[in-house]
């Protein structure tokens, strides 16, 4: 009888000076409908009624089930967040409605630059896949935002992208180590590193910081690992670029970025030159 069970257990409880304790209920073979037969063990506090342990490998199913729903439930909410963030600042406006259509090519190095940003833009299924990316290299007017922006513009109904200064990047990232911020740091890392295409405009305007250069770096790297692919506009030139980046990162890009120099006077100095 239970009744008399739980005399002798409260006995015992009583003596080991521990109060109520549980009573073991032994071993039982019972099957699980999905896994077949497993061990069922029996236990029962006092007072209560018997409980037998279900199927393990149930449980660890229904436990895997919930750690699942729990990292989908958080990606969610990341990419939900990441794309707020983009749709917020993918291009500047000052650059809506620069177009190939509208980029002035009149020098064979203007028509080369246009044909590979055009080309650049019109594969970019496949540069996305393998992780091309461009370097843009020429003083401040010569059209590389232009085309850049272009470029950007062009892939945004299929794909994500963000226009960016690298002190603009920086800024973003040294924005979440405020207590207030409202994203962390990973996220905004995640956010640049796992944008479609990445535009990082004035790249070496100024002489970065060893904290700024890091911060470049950990970008250019995640989006390197993960093969991505980056626009980058610079007023340097190779030399210039390389000590910026570093060599190791500058190594890394000649891989898998080409180079196109702009080299032509600024379009504001030849149009006033043209006005006077
Ligand atoms: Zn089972």
């Amino acid at each position: 009888m239970a009744h008399s069970h739980e005399t002798t257990a409260r006995k015992v409880g009583d003596i080991l000076g521990k109060g109520p304790m549980m009573q073991g209920l032994g071993v039982r073979t019972e099957a699980c409908e999905k896994h077949g037969e497993f061990e069922s063990t029996g236990s029962r506090f006092l007072g209560t009624r018997e409980i037998w342990t279900g199927c393990p490998a149930c449980a660890a199913e229904e436990k895997a089930a919930a750690r699942e729903a729990e990292a989908q439930r958080q990606a969610e909410a990341q990419r939900a967040r990441i794309e707020k963030m983009i749709s917020r600042a993918a291009v500047p406006t000052r650059f809506i409605g620069r177009t190939f259509a509208n980029f002035k090519a009149t020098t064979e190095g203007q028509e080369h630059a246009l044909e590979v940003a055009v080309e650049f833009a019109e594969a970019f299924h496949e540069k996305h896949k393998r992780g091309l990316g461009l370097v843009f290299s020429g003083m401040p007017g010569t059209g590389k935002s232009h085309l850049a922006a272009a470029i950007l513009q062009s892939i945004l109904d299929k794909h994500s992208g963000l226009y960016t200064t690298a002190m603009g990047l920086i800024r973003m990232v040294r924005a979440t180590w405020h207590r207030e911020s409202d994203r962390t740091e990973e996220e905004v890392l995640a956010m640049l590193a796992s944008v479609d295409l990445l535009v990082i405009d004035e790249i070496g305007v100024q002489y970065g910081t060893e904290g700024e250069q890091t911060i470049l770096f950990e970008v250019l790297d995640r989006r390197y690992c993960d093969m991505k692919p980056t626009i980058l506009l610079t007023n340097q030139g190779k030399d210039g670029f390389r000590d910026y980046i570093g060599a190791r990162s500058f190594d890394r890009l000649t891989e898998t970025a080409r180079w196109v120099s702009f080299d032509w006077a600024s379009y504001r100095l030849q149009a006033r030159k043209d006005a006077a």
